[in-house]
């Protein structure tokens, strides 16, 4: 089943209207034709069966029939991830939706060595997962911010699981089958990794919880994925109801 998000207000009856890649998506790529059947979603007002009311060059809508699930949303997941080389960035964007991330956190970091981001570009990178993983909220991707900033403001409202590869950390199971706490966020550094000022700050952050995610070096992508999943298996919603 075809799933798209569409920003506009769903309700019974209404209609919407695609963009046009997601009209040339429907009828060129899909074959849709008129009066065939799809899902569409908001990330507020859960999901509804729609059909293609009008196909055409210029004409493009969405009839709204009827809400075939409830709004939902995964748990307060946050990841906090150092600024990395774009097709890796776009990688961990992806996964993180799939995983079930509520917001990714973009930081700039002492030895991050890409400065920007393009958040309408990562957003829509999001969108795209969320739209095939079932899931009903799309992750919020932030604008980046430096990572003395994001330490600065820290409330310790939640805890923060730091993927601390150089030493001392304990294993990941351990400490998250130690932990507890509903708000979590993950935090995974640049391929230079912290500088030992950013790891001693963060380290010492209220709530931080350093772990480690084996002997060897991990890719920041690879890192971030591995993080999410355990995170997910140990704290989050793959333990079932
Ligand atoms: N400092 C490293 C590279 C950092 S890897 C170097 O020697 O170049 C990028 C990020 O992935 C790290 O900052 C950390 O957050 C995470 N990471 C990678 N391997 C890890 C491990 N074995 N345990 C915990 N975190 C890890």
């Amino acid at each position: 089943m075809i799933r798209l998000f569409v920003p506009g207000d769903l309700k019974a009856g209404g209609e919407v209207v695609p963009s046009a890649d997601q009209a040339h998506y429907l009828t060129t790529v899909m074959r849709l034709g008129l009066d065939d059947e799809l899902r569409v979603f908001n990330g507020r007002d859960g999901e509804w069966r729609a059909r293609l009311a009008e196909v055409g060059k210029r004409g493009r809508r969405l009839r709204i029939e009827a809400r075939t699930r409830a709004q939902s949303a995964g748990p307060d997941l946050d990841l906090i991830v150092a600024l990395v080389k774009r097709p890796r960035l776009e990688t961990i964007i992806e996964k993180a939706a799939e995983l079930g991330a509520r917001r990714v956190r973009p930081v700039v970091t002492e030895r991050s060595n890409v400065p920007r981001a393009n958040p309408a570009r990562l957003t829509a990178i999001a969108v795209e997962a969320a739209e095939q993983t079932g899931r009903l909220d799309v992750p919020c991707i932030h604008d980046p911010e430096r990572l003395d900033r994001l330490v600065g403001a820290w409330t310790g409202e939640r805890r923060l699981m730091f993927c601390d590869e150089a030493g001392g950390a304990a294993p990941v199971l351990t400490a998250l089958g130690e932990a507890s706490g509903q708000s979590w966020s993950i935090l995974i550094g640049p391929e230079g990794g912290f500088s030992p000022r950013e790891r001693a700050l963060v380290r010492g952050l209220p709530g931080a919880l350093p772990v480690s995610l084996g002997p060897r070096i991990l890719r920041a992508d690879t890192a971030a994925i591995c993080a999410l999943g355990l995170w997910q298996a140990m704290l989050g919603d793959w333990r079932g109801a």
